[in-house]
Protein backbone atom coordinates (compact mmCIF):
# COMPACT_ATOMS: atom_id res chain seq x y z
CA UNK A 1 0.00 0.00 0.00
CA UNK A 2 0.95 3.33 -0.49
CA UNK A 3 3.21 5.15 2.55
CA UNK A 4 0.68 6.81 4.65
CA UNK A 5 1.15 10.36 6.60
CA UNK A 6 -0.27 11.36 9.76
CA UNK A 7 -0.11 14.98 10.82
CA UNK A 8 -2.41 17.20 13.63
CA UNK A 9 -2.64 20.41 11.71
CA UNK A 10 -2.88 23.68 13.58
CA UNK A 11 -6.89 23.68 14.47
CA UNK A 12 -8.96 24.50 16.88
CA UNK A 13 -10.32 21.17 18.66
CA UNK A 14 -14.06 21.05 19.39
CA UNK A 15 -15.05 21.82 22.85
CA UNK A 16 -18.12 19.41 23.13
CA UNK A 17 -18.70 16.79 23.49
CA UNK A 18 -15.20 16.97 25.72
CA UNK A 19 -17.10 14.26 27.98
CA UNK A 20 -16.25 11.30 25.46
CA UNK A 21 -12.51 11.98 26.73
CA UNK A 22 -13.51 10.13 29.94
CA UNK A 23 -16.47 7.83 28.71
CA UNK A 24 -15.06 6.86 25.53
CA UNK A 25 -12.77 3.78 25.11
CA UNK A 26 -11.23 4.77 22.24
CA UNK A 27 -10.99 8.42 23.39
CA UNK A 28 -12.13 11.22 21.19
CA UNK A 29 -11.54 12.00 17.67
CA UNK A 30 -9.40 14.84 17.07
CA UNK A 31 -8.71 16.95 14.20
CA UNK A 32 -6.29 14.27 12.33
CA UNK A 33 -4.90 15.18 8.43
CA UNK A 34 -4.47 11.83 6.24
CA UNK A 35 -2.44 11.23 3.43
CA UNK A 36 -1.45 8.40 0.98
CA UNK A 37 -1.82 7.50 -2.23
CA UNK A 38 -2.57 11.19 -3.75
CA UNK A 39 -5.92 10.53 -1.45
CA UNK A 40 -5.82 13.36 1.06
CA UNK A 41 -8.87 13.70 4.11
CA UNK A 42 -8.72 16.24 6.94
CA UNK A 43 -10.92 14.88 9.69
CA UNK A 44 -12.89 17.86 12.08
CA UNK A 45 -14.69 15.92 15.41
CA UNK A 46 -18.04 18.27 15.33
CA UNK A 47 -20.63 18.11 17.82
CA UNK A 48 -22.38 14.94 17.12
CA UNK A 49 -20.34 13.39 14.27
CA UNK A 50 -17.05 13.78 12.82
CA UNK A 51 -16.63 15.73 9.23
CA UNK A 52 -14.22 14.45 6.77
CA UNK A 53 -13.32 17.34 4.76
CA UNK A 54 -11.65 15.36 1.52
CA UNK A 55 -9.04 17.34 -0.54
CA UNK A 56 -9.62 17.27 -4.96
CA UNK A 57 -7.51 18.90 -7.09
CA UNK A 58 -8.91 22.30 -7.25
CA UNK A 59 -11.92 21.81 -4.22
CA UNK A 60 -13.20 20.35 -1.36
CA UNK A 61 -15.96 17.82 -0.76
CA UNK A 62 -17.14 17.77 2.85
CA UNK A 63 -18.66 14.46 3.97
CA UNK A 64 -21.39 14.55 7.28
CA UNK A 65 -22.16 17.75 8.98
CA UNK A 66 -23.79 17.03 12.16
CA UNK A 67 -24.52 20.40 13.59
CA UNK A 68 -24.79 23.91 12.06
CA UNK A 69 -23.10 24.97 15.25
CA UNK A 70 -19.87 23.31 13.88
CA UNK A 71 -19.90 25.50 10.61
CA UNK A 72 -17.21 27.79 11.98
CA UNK A 73 -14.43 25.37 12.77
CA UNK A 74 -14.83 23.33 9.42
CA UNK A 75 -15.00 27.25 8.00
CA UNK A 76 -11.45 27.07 9.42
CA UNK A 77 -10.35 24.26 8.43
CA UNK A 78 -11.40 24.97 4.95
CA UNK A 79 -9.44 28.02 5.10
CA UNK A 80 -6.35 25.89 6.32
CA UNK A 81 -6.32 24.22 3.16
CA UNK A 82 -7.34 26.97 1.08
CA UNK A 83 -9.89 25.64 -1.56
CA UNK A 84 -13.64 25.86 -2.23
CA UNK A 85 -15.70 23.66 -1.60
CA UNK A 86 -17.51 21.84 -4.62
CA UNK A 87 -19.95 19.79 -2.54
CA UNK A 88 -21.27 18.65 0.64
CA UNK A 89 -22.53 15.02 0.99
CA UNK A 90 -24.23 13.02 3.87
CA UNK A 91 -22.78 9.40 4.68
CA UNK A 92 -26.51 8.55 5.43
CA UNK A 93 -29.85 10.34 6.37
CA UNK A 94 -29.40 10.35 9.83
CA UNK A 95 -29.71 13.60 11.86
CA UNK A 96 -26.50 13.49 13.61
CA UNK A 97 -24.70 13.84 10.03
CA UNK A 98 -26.94 16.00 8.00
CA UNK A 99 -28.62 18.79 10.62
CA UNK A 100 -25.70 20.55 9.15
CA UNK A 101 -25.97 19.57 5.37
CA UNK A 102 -27.83 21.93 4.12
CA UNK A 103 -26.73 25.04 6.09
CA UNK A 104 -22.75 23.88 5.14
CA UNK A 105 -23.78 24.02 1.46
CA UNK A 106 -25.55 27.50 1.06
CA UNK A 107 -22.12 29.15 3.62
CA UNK A 108 -19.94 27.53 1.45
CA UNK A 109 -21.54 28.12 -2.14
CA UNK A 110 -21.75 24.34 -2.40
CA UNK A 111 -24.10 21.69 -3.73
CA UNK A 112 -25.16 18.53 -2.22
CA UNK A 113 -24.30 14.89 -2.93
CA UNK A 114 -26.65 12.05 -2.77
CA UNK A 115 -26.12 8.19 -2.71
CA UNK A 116 -28.79 6.93 -5.05
CA UNK A 117 -31.31 5.43 -2.77
CA UNK A 118 -31.14 8.61 -0.55
CA UNK A 119 -32.05 10.66 -3.55
CA UNK A 120 -34.41 8.59 -4.44
CA UNK A 121 -36.38 8.80 -0.83
CA UNK A 122 -35.96 12.57 -0.52
CA UNK A 123 -37.56 13.40 -3.94
CA UNK A 124 -40.12 11.32 -3.53
CA UNK A 125 -40.85 12.30 -0.02
CA UNK A 126 -40.76 8.66 0.76
CA UNK A 127 -39.33 8.49 4.83
CA UNK A 128 -36.73 5.49 5.17
CA UNK A 129 -36.64 2.84 7.03
CA UNK A 130 -35.08 4.06 10.67
CA UNK A 131 -33.11 1.58 12.76
CA UNK A 132 -34.63 -1.18 14.22
CA UNK A 133 -35.11 -1.61 17.83
CA UNK A 134 -32.81 -0.35 19.92
CA UNK A 135 -32.45 -1.56 23.82
CA UNK A 136 -32.72 1.07 25.62
CA UNK A 137 -29.21 0.65 27.14
CA UNK A 138 -27.70 0.31 24.15
CA UNK A 139 -28.98 3.78 22.58
CA UNK A 140 -27.65 5.12 26.48
CA UNK A 141 -24.39 4.09 25.90
CA UNK A 142 -23.83 4.94 21.99
CA UNK A 143 -24.96 8.82 23.73
CA UNK A 144 -22.08 8.24 26.62
CA UNK A 145 -19.88 7.14 24.00
CA UNK A 146 -20.61 10.28 21.88
CA UNK A 147 -19.79 12.32 25.19
CA UNK A 148 -23.68 13.24 25.90
CA UNK A 149 -24.27 15.76 23.41
CA UNK A 150 -27.37 17.80 23.60
CA UNK A 151 -29.05 19.71 20.33
CA UNK A 152 -27.23 22.75 19.91
CA UNK A 153 -29.20 25.90 19.69
CA UNK A 154 -27.97 26.77 16.19
CA UNK A 155 -29.95 23.47 15.13
CA UNK A 156 -33.84 24.75 16.40
CA UNK A 157 -35.90 24.79 14.34
CA UNK A 158 -34.08 24.36 11.05
CA UNK A 159 -31.90 21.36 11.52
CA UNK A 160 -35.00 19.28 13.06
CA UNK A 161 -36.15 18.94 9.51
CA UNK A 162 -33.42 16.57 8.84
CA UNK A 163 -32.78 12.83 10.12
CA UNK A 164 -35.11 11.86 11.99
CA UNK A 165 -38.18 9.31 11.63
CA UNK A 166 -40.47 11.64 10.72
CA UNK A 167 -38.21 13.87 8.57
CA UNK A 168 -38.57 14.71 5.00
CA UNK A 169 -35.02 15.68 4.49
CA UNK A 170 -36.30 19.41 2.41
CA UNK A 171 -33.01 19.79 0.99
CA UNK A 172 -33.83 23.57 -0.60
CA UNK A 173 -29.81 24.13 -1.77
CA UNK A 174 -29.28 22.56 -4.94
CA UNK A 175 -28.24 18.54 -5.07
CA UNK A 176 -25.85 18.59 -7.95
CA UNK A 177 -24.90 15.35 -7.90
CA UNK A 178 -25.49 11.28 -7.14
CA UNK A 179 -23.44 8.99 -6.17
CA UNK A 180 -23.47 5.67 -7.86
CA UNK A 181 -22.10 2.05 -6.78
CA UNK A 182 -18.47 1.91 -7.92
CA UNK A 183 -18.55 5.53 -9.59
CA UNK A 184 -15.87 8.27 -9.12
CA UNK A 185 -17.09 11.43 -7.05
CA UNK A 186 -17.07 14.51 -8.91
CA UNK A 187 -14.62 16.83 -8.07
CA UNK A 188 -12.28 13.96 -6.79
CA UNK A 189 -10.17 11.70 -9.14
CA UNK A 190 -9.10 8.77 -7.70
CA UNK A 191 -12.45 8.29 -5.13
CA UNK A 192 -15.36 6.37 -5.93
CA UNK A 193 -18.64 5.79 -4.12
CA UNK A 194 -19.85 2.42 -2.51
CA UNK A 195 -23.36 1.63 -1.62
CA UNK A 196 -22.73 -0.35 2.05
CA UNK A 197 -26.37 -0.76 2.96
CA UNK A 198 -27.20 -2.19 6.63
CA UNK A 199 -26.73 0.42 9.27
CA UNK A 200 -29.25 2.78 7.33
CA UNK A 201 -30.56 1.58 3.68
CA UNK A 202 -28.87 4.37 2.12
CA UNK A 203 -25.10 4.25 3.77
CA UNK A 204 -22.71 4.86 1.65
CA UNK A 205 -19.01 4.68 2.15
CA UNK A 206 -16.35 7.13 0.11
CA UNK A 207 -13.10 4.23 -1.20
CA UNK A 208 -9.56 6.22 -2.16
CA UNK A 209 -7.86 2.99 -4.20
CA UNK A 210 -4.58 4.41 -4.68
CA UNK A 211 -4.42 5.02 -0.94
CA UNK A 212 -6.60 2.67 0.57
CA UNK A 213 -8.81 4.93 2.40
CA UNK A 214 -11.99 4.69 3.16
CA UNK A 215 -14.50 7.35 4.48
CA UNK A 216 -17.11 4.63 6.09
CA UNK A 217 -20.18 7.50 8.07
CA UNK A 218 -21.48 4.84 10.60
CA UNK A 219 -20.71 1.49 8.55
CA UNK A 220 -17.59 1.74 10.89
CA UNK A 221 -17.35 3.06 14.23
CA UNK A 222 -14.77 3.82 16.84
CA UNK A 223 -16.39 3.76 20.44
CA UNK A 224 -14.31 0.52 21.42
CA UNK A 225 -11.09 0.46 18.95
CA UNK A 226 -12.35 0.04 15.78
CA UNK A 227 -16.14 -1.99 15.40
CA UNK A 228 -19.20 -2.99 13.16
CA UNK A 229 -22.30 -1.05 14.21
CA UNK A 230 -25.02 -2.87 15.97
CA UNK A 231 -27.49 0.29 14.87
CA UNK A 232 -28.81 -1.37 12.03
CA UNK A 233 -32.27 -0.74 10.22
CA UNK A 234 -31.33 -4.01 7.29
CA UNK A 235 -29.12 -7.10 9.52
CA UNK A 236 -29.14 -8.94 6.41
CA UNK A 237 -27.50 -6.00 4.07
CA UNK A 238 -25.27 -5.45 6.53
CA UNK A 239 -23.70 -8.92 6.50
CA UNK A 240 -23.30 -8.34 2.63
CA UNK A 241 -21.35 -4.92 3.27
CA UNK A 242 -19.25 -6.15 6.15
CA UNK A 243 -18.10 -9.37 3.07
CA UNK A 244 -18.10 -6.81 0.85
CA UNK A 245 -15.71 -4.32 2.27
CA UNK A 246 -13.70 -6.94 4.51
CA UNK A 247 -12.17 -7.54 0.88
CA UNK A 248 -11.26 -3.97 -0.15
CA UNK A 249 -7.27 -3.29 0.76
CA UNK A 250 -7.64 -0.28 3.44
CA UNK A 251 -4.89 1.34 5.80
CA UNK A 252 -6.85 4.10 6.93
CA UNK A 253 -11.00 3.98 7.96
CA UNK A 254 -12.55 7.75 8.79
CA UNK A 255 -15.68 6.68 10.68
CA UNK A 256 -18.37 8.77 11.91
CA UNK A 257 -17.90 8.67 15.21
CA UNK A 258 -14.51 8.39 16.81
CA UNK A 259 -10.80 8.71 15.89
CA UNK A 260 -9.41 7.69 12.61
CA UNK A 261 -8.36 3.77 12.91
CA UNK A 262 -5.23 3.56 11.10
CA UNK A 263 -3.32 -0.35 9.92
CA UNK A 264 -2.80 -2.32 7.41
CA UNK A 265 -5.52 -5.49 7.35
CA UNK A 266 -7.72 -2.98 9.36
CA UNK A 267 -11.42 -4.12 8.10
CA UNK A 268 -10.63 -7.83 8.94
CA UNK A 269 -10.11 -6.61 12.36
CA UNK A 270 -13.00 -4.89 13.09
CA UNK A 271 -14.74 -6.50 16.20
CA UNK A 272 -18.50 -7.34 15.49
ZN1 LIG B 1 -26.36 6.73 11.59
Amino acid sequence: MAQLNIESPPLEHPRPPVLARWFTPAGPAGVTLVEAGGGRVLSVPGRYCVTHIIEGPTSLVLADVGSISDLPRIAAAIEWLGKPVSLVLPTHLHFDHIMGIEAAAKSFGAGIGLGQVARTHVESGRRLRFIRRVPAKMGFLVWLWQGLPVFAREDVPGGFKFGFPWSRNPFTAPIVATLRDGREIPGLPGWIALETPGHSDDAICLYHLAGGLLVAGDTVRNFLGGEWNTLMSGPAAYLNTQARLSAFEVQAVFPGHGPVLIGDGIMTRLQA
